[in-house]
């Protein structure tokens, strides 16, 4: 497809034509999870976006090296270098090693990634395993007069950088505006100005992970690990930078001051970020008591939660928003996405035995250039998904012999169907034998359900109904025949 791509640049505030350095030739890395807790459905949506993203390059012919971090150190609970670190109070908590705690979450974020069908990153590095490039970087910045040391730590100087350089250029914020905000230091503190943040922490004597560095024990700061793995494996100005809108103000900024401070380039051409999650139309947080974990959405297993809904069906409801809105969640959404998600694998399935005449009175052509439009239009799945249901609908009219289409019509269809179904969005067929087996059943004891009606003997028919609703299956009885229902 020759049409351009074009993507919206957080950092210039447009959407632009995306042109990568090298033709050809992509570079992307996304922040990956800090593994100190069960993955998050944020976490999740950002994964799938940016999944969807890998695999339309893929798709489109690119070579792209995707790199995808595993933070497993140096994060503290509050953005600027206060509070504790996550693992270790984790870990504490638990009267485990840090590193438990980074190997179960790590655990547990790749199996639900592979239930939700994405693909592994090209590099997955740990902050962890990066520790001397950390130090490294941190050392170039204090070279270039842009950090200095305090007692064994060591501070990025904003206000200096800022006085050269556009230090809110990503968030668009007001730097004097930040500075006034910004509270006051504490009297102890070490830092220079309120907006410094850590490169590098000094280790305090319980603090288990700790490495040597030219300032004493301690331990990279959060910013610095990404910086520094992203250039060593994508260089020093690479194509796409990704990750969740919330690190815009904080992490994305220092890191890009960060690399500014050490290579004098602004690492990333595209900065590409993916909105937040709502439960119905209110943000999902833990404290609200309206958040709900990936395999809680799986089984229904949560109050809020009619059912589970398969990991399918949540990555297809995610695919139906845009990576920059918010995303609602509400069981009446999930239920829809359900449905939607099975009419395209039904439709995918009639694909294959379609009639073929001389003739196509369907016009395939102008449906692919609008699917790949959409695409081509800032990664615009919704939109696209919308085309295809327009597919859908020539698939069923083909089927119900109101329209008509050429043998090479209806291998265009089925290969725009496999590529953007299965390819690109990722979505594959959900074969779980017990439902199979389940449908089978429930369908040969309808029909005889059926017959037995049909012969006017409703004493059967109305014990089998009864029976069946006793041991929590419901049937109803309508236009189109008979349906059923599993109720708990
Ligand atoms: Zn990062």
């Amino acid at each position: 497809m020759g049409a351009t791509l074009k993507i919206y640049n957080t950092l210039s505030r447009t959407t632009e034509d995306f042109k990568p350095i090298h033709a050809g030739h992509i570079g992307m890395y996304v922040c990956g999870p800090t593994v100190y807790n069960n993955a998050h459905l944020g976490n999740c949506r950002t994964y799938i976006s940016f999944d969807t993203i890998f695999r339309y390059f893929l798709h489109l012919g690119y070579k792209v090296r995707y790199v995808r971090n595993i933070t497993d150190a140096g994060h503290l609970e509050g953005d600027s270098d206060e509070g504790d670190d996550k693992f270790a109070k984790k870990a504490k908590l638990e009267q485990v090693e840090p590193m438990e705690i980074v190997q179960r979450f790590t655990v547990d974020f790749h199996k639900v990634l592979e239930q939700l069908n994405t693909l592994p990153p090209s590099i997955e590095p740990t902050a962890t395993g990066h520790i001397l490039e950390q130090i490294e970087m941190a050392q170039k910045i204090i070279d270039s007069g842009f950090a200095y040391e305090k007692n064994g730590s060591v501070y990025f100087d904003v206000e200096k950088f800022a006085q050269k350089n556009k230090y809110t250029e990503l968030s668009n914020r007001n730097l004097d505006e930040l500075l006034n905000n910004t509270r006051e230091l504490e009297g102890q503190s070490e830092k220079k100005g309120r907006l410094d943040f850590a490169l590098w922490i000094k280790a305090k004597p319980e603090h288990i992970m700790r490495w040597n560095s030219p300032w004493g024990q301690g331990f990279p700061g959060w910013h610095i690990e990404c910086s520094a793995m992203s250039s060593k494996y994508l260089g020093n100005e690479f194509d796409i930078h990704g990750g969740g809108m919330d690190l815009i103000p904080t992490h994305h900024t220092n890191e890009i001051a960060q690399n500014i401070a050490c290579h004098q380039k602004q690492p990333a051409r595209y900065w590409i970020h993916t909105n937040m999650l709502t439960v119905n139309s209110q943000k999902m947080s833990k404290s609200l008591g309206n958040s709900f974990l990936p395999n809680e959405l799986f089984s229904g297993n949560h109050k809020l939660l009619d059912k589970g809904y398969s990991p399918m069906t949540v990555r297809f409801f995610m695919l139906q928003a845009h990576y920059r809105s918010t995303l609602d969640f509400s069981n009446e959404a999930l239920q829809a996405a359900e449905k939607g998600y099975q009419r395209l694998m039904n439709a995918v399935k009639l694909i294959a035995n379609l009639k073929t005449s001389n003739l196509s009175t369907v016009n395939c052509e102008v449906l692919i250039s609008s699917v790949y439009e959409a695409m081509n239009n800032d990664f615009n799945t919704p939109i696209a998904l919308a085309n295809l249901f327009d597919g859908v609908r020539i698939i069923n009219s083909v089927n119900d012999g109101k329209e008509s289409i050429t043998e090479k019509d209806k291998q265009t269809l089925q290969k725009l169907f496999n590529d953007f179904l299965f390819d690109i969005f990722g979505l594959k067929e959900e074969k779980n034998s017990t439902s199979e087996n389940i449908d089978g059943l429930m369908n040969l004891i309808l029909e005889i359900r059926n017959e037995a009606k049909a012969k006017k003997d409703f004493s059967t028919s109305d014990l089998i109904r009864n029976k069946l609703k006793e041991i929590g299956f419901e049937i109803k009885d309508g236009k189109d025949g008979t349906e059923f229902s599993i109720v708990n």
